[in-house]
């Protein structure tokens, strides 16, 4: 997939200049905002003084290639990581029927990598714990609740998927 220009990160943190795209509902899904909500240095200063707004919401802004951790030298080393969890613990990701509305995905690292695999993946990446490699476990953990949650299969390893309801509501 060709790589859009000014390309953003759908994994950043909260800062002037970022822009909101996304927020974490209490089950852990990521609601998408119709339009992108552009941080200014307000809505920071009160957005820190709670728990962290990476854990509550979704920013996205300029990938920053090799000043980033993630950056494997050529992409983003967090989505590959993240669909190849998805893959090693519950098998194939099922990009959603169509894809959700999304207000950066012209500009999407993740998208322009993986395409619709990685939204699929991006409903329940909370930043704060995608951001820490010990915490990748925790966020696999709450993708395996949601898939239960919206299968009804308990043992979703040993279990053939079936595509109709493991693509779910996106
Ligand atoms: S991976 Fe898909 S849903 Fe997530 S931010 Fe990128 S385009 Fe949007």
């Amino acid at each position: 997939m060709n790589e859009p220009p000014n390309t953003v990160c759908p994994s950043s943190t909260c800062r002037p200049g970022a822009k909101l795209f996304g927020i974490v509902l209490p089950d852990g899904h990521v609601a998408l905002t119709s339009e992108c909500i552009e941080v200014d240095r307000e809505f920071a200063q009160i957005a820190h003084e709670g728990r962290p707004p990476e854990q509550r919401f979704r920013f996205a802004s300029g990938c920053m290639e090799g000043a980033c951790r993630q950056w494997t030298g050529k992409q983003c080393g967090l989505i590959d990581r993240l669909v190849a969890e998805h893959e090693r613990q519950l098998g194939e990701v099922i990009p959603p029927v169509s894809l959700p509305e999304c207000p950066i995905r012209p500009e999407c690292r993740w998208y322009s990598q993986r395409g619709a695999q990685a939204c699929s993946v991006c409903s329940v990446v909370v930043t704060d714990m995608a951001l820490s490699d010990a915490a990748l476990p925790r966020e696999v953990a709450l993708r395996r609740a949601h898939y239960r949650e919206r299968t009804g299969i308990s043992s979703e390893k040993s279990t053939p998927h079936s595509p109709s309801k493991a693509r779910g509501s996106q």
